[in-house]
């Protein structure tokens, strides 16, 4: 069944996007599967639950595997975080920003990141607000030496999420970065007509999630 998803998953996406595939909640069977017809970049999105899962098979399949940081990072687990991801979708405030780049240097690891946009101004949401962004960007730039390379965000979940994707694209191109983590399930086929280089895709592509 994963396979046949993933098939048809890839026949939607232009060679330049990245499928990232989603194992948060996933049994481990569904993993094996996915890792078993070459899928190497996962995306998590806690820290502890990804240690789990990933440690040991960051050893066995070194650096062919490509792990996503997709959640929203505590400042106190910057350590870990830079210790196991490979690339962070959710830079969101100059506290993490600082820790970060701090944790980096102390690693020698230089990790590619997104900055995460709170696109729709929720309150419950995570990420930059919009107004902000620039602002912020040059932070995460300047003063703490940070590889920006694109913007991530979700949309609002009960509006039509094309127009918040066109609004990620649009405030990309005014920083001057190129990448987009955007769409999942739901809605990667818009996200990627739209312009995502890097789609999150979890339940279209393993089952619900349990
Ligand atoms: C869980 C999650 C996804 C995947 O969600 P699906 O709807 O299962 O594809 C994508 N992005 C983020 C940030 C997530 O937390």
């Amino acid at each position: 069944m994963i396979a046949q998803n993933f098939k048809e998953i890839m026949k939607a996406l232009p060679k330049a996007t990245k499928l990232i595939a989603v194992s948060k909640q996933q049994p481990e069977e569904r993993i094996e599967e996915a890792l078993s017809f070459g899928q190497r970049v996962y995306g998590e999105n806690r820290v502890q639950e990804a240690y789990q899962r990933w440690e040991k098979r960051r050893t066995q399949y070194g650096d062919d595997l490509e792990l996503h940081l997709i959640g929203p990072l505590q400042s106190n687990k910057a350590a870990e975080a830079v210790a196991l991801f490979d690339v962070i979708h959710t830079l969101d405030r100059p506290k993490v920003a600082k820790v970060l780049a701090t944790e980096m240097q102390k690693q020698k690891r230089d990790l590619p990141c997104f900055i995460q946009v709170n696109i729709g101004e929720e309150d419950q949401k995570s990420g930059i607000m919009p107004a902000d962004l620039h602002e912020f960007y040059e932070y995460c730039t300047k003063e703490c030496s940070l590889n920006i390379i694109g913007l991530m965000c979700i949309p609002p979940i009960d509006e039509p999420a094309g127009l918040y994707f066109a609004l990620l694209k649009k405030m990309a191109a005014s920083l001057g970065v190129s990448s987009l983590s955007m769409g999942m399930s739901g809605d990667y086929e818009k996200a990627v007509a739209l312009g995502a280089t890097h789609i999150r895709v979890g339940s279209a592509l393993f089952g619900a999630r349990e």
